[in-house]
C-alpha cells in the first residue's frame, strides 16, 4: 500500500503467521507479561516504561509490585512514599500520577482496574495508547495498540517508507485497524508481537532485516530500502512513544531511534532549558511551582513532559549540575534537572 494510506498489498494473514510464529520463540521473558498478571500490574509497567527501558524497569517494577500489589495499597500510601519508590526510573511526575490513578480505581471503581476505554481513559496518567494497551493486554480486549515500534514496523513494511510520519495519523491508526487478526487470542497477542519486532529487529536506525521474519514480505525491503523523504519528526511525542519500549512493549529500548529522548539507545535530545528561566525558584513548565532553593516538587496534575526537561540530561552533560530533590523527601530523589 501507498504511504498515504490504502488496503495493504501484503498478505495480512501471512504477515500474522510470520510475526507471531515469531514472537512464540523470540520473544523476551518479561514478568508483565507472565500468564496471571494482574490488570494493576500491567497499568504500572505501562507507565513505568513510557519513558525508560526495560532493563531499569523491570527491578523497579517488581519491587513495586511487591510493595503494592493492587491499588488500594498504593492508594493507602502517601504520595510521597510512590515518588521515593520510583528510584531512578526519571520523570518522577509519573509516580504521582499512578498514585492518583490508583486512589481514583479505589474511590471510582471498588480498587478494581475498569477494563472499559472510557473509564481507563478517565484515569490521572492514562492516555489513547496506555488505555489501548490495557485493554489488550490486560482484558485481551480485540484492540490495535500503536506504538512508535509498530508505527515504524507498519510503515515499512506496508507503506515502503523507511520511517513513520513526525506524528500518528489517522491512516496509521486505520491501518493497524485493517491489520487487526480477527481471531480474539491472536489480535490479543499481536501488539506486543510487532512492538517486539521492532524492538528487536526492525530498529530505527539499524534494522536488522537480515535476521527479520517478514524480509520477504516487507515493502521497503523489496524496494531496496529508499531514503526517507518524509516530513522529519522534530521532536517527540508524549503519546505513542516508543515508551514504548514497553515490554509489552518489550523494547524499544534496544532499538536506536535517534528521535528518542531518554537513554533508549537513540541520541539524547540535546535541548537546553529556556534562558529565561533563573537558576532556581522559578518552576518551569510542568512544575508546580513549589520550591525551595535547588528544589522542586512535580506538579501532580501534570504528566506531559515539557520541551527543557526532556533536555535535561544532555544538558546535565554540558553545564554545572545541580540535583534536585523533592524538599519533603531529602536527598533520595534522583536528579531531574540541570541548572547551568
Ligand atoms: S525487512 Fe528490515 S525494514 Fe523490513 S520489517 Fe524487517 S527489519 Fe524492518
Amino acid at each position: 500500500m501507498s504511504a498515504a494510506g490504502g488496503a495493504p498489498k501484503v498478505s495480512s494473514s501471512l504477515l500474522h503467521q510470520r510475526i507471531l510464529s515469531w514472537y512464540a520463540k523470540e520473544a523476551r521473558n518479561l514478568p508483565w507479561r507472565e500468564p496471571g498478571t494482574s490488570a494493576w500490574a500491567v497499568l504500572v509497567s505501562e507507565v513505568m516504561l513510557q519513558q525508560t527501558p526495560v532493563v531499569r524497569v523491570e527491578p523497579a517494577w517488581r519491587q513495586w509490585m511487591s510493595r503494592w500489589p493492587i491499588p488500594a495499597a498504593l492508594a493507602a500510601s502517601a504520595p510521597g512514599d510512590a515518588v521515593h519508590a520510583w528510584g531512578r526510573l526519571g520523570y518522577p511526575r509519573r509516580a504521582l500520577r499512578l498514585h492518583a490513578a490508583a486512589v481514583a480505581i479505589v474511590e471510582r471503581h471498588g480498587g478494581q482496574v475498569p477494563d472499559r476505554s472510557t473509564e481507563l481513559l478517565a484515569l490521572p496518567g492514562v492516555g489513547t495508547y496506555t488505555a489501548a494497551a490495557v485493554s489488550t493486554f490486560a482484558f485481551g480486549r480485540r484492540t490495535s495498540v500503536v506504538d512508535t515500534n509498530v508505527r515504524r514496523v507498519f510503515a515499512r513494511v506496508v507503506s515502503g517508507v523507511g520511517q513513520a510520519a513526525p506524528s500518528l495519523t489517522r491512516a496509521e491508526t486505520d491501518l493497524a485497524t485493517t491489520l487487526l487478526p480477527d481471531d480474539a487470542d491472536e489480535a490479543r497477542v499481536w501488539g506486543v508481537a510487532v512492538m517486539e519486532v521492532g524492538a528487536l529487529v526492525c530498529l530505527a536506525r539499524a534494522p536488522r532485516c537480515a535476521a527479520c521474519p517478514i524480509r520477504d514480505l516487507c515493502a521497503w525491503q523489496l524496494a531496496n530500502r529508499p531514503a526517507y523523504e518524509g516530513p522529519v519528526r522534530r521532536s517527540q511525542a508524549w503519546h505513542g512513544t516508543d515508551r514504548q519500549c514497553r515490554g509489552h512493549h518489550p523494547g524499544n529500548v534496544e532499538s536506536h531511534d535517534p528521535t528518542r529522548h531518554g537513554n533508549r539507545g537513540g541520541r539524547r535530545m540535546a535541548r537546553r532549558r529556556p534562558p529565561t528561566r533563573p537558576v532556581s525558584g522559578e518552576p518551569g513548565q510542568g512544575w508546580s511551582g513549589r520550591t525551595s532553593g535547588r528544589r522542586r516538587v512535580p506538579a501532580a496534575g501534570s504528566l506531559e513532559p515539557d520541551p527543557w526537561h526532556r533536555g535535561h540530561r544532555k544538558s546535565v552533560m554540558q553545564h554545572r549540575i545541580a540535583v534536585m530533590a523533592a524538599p519533603w523527601l531529602g536527598n533520595l530523589m534522583p536528579p531531574v534537572a540541570a541548572v547551568p
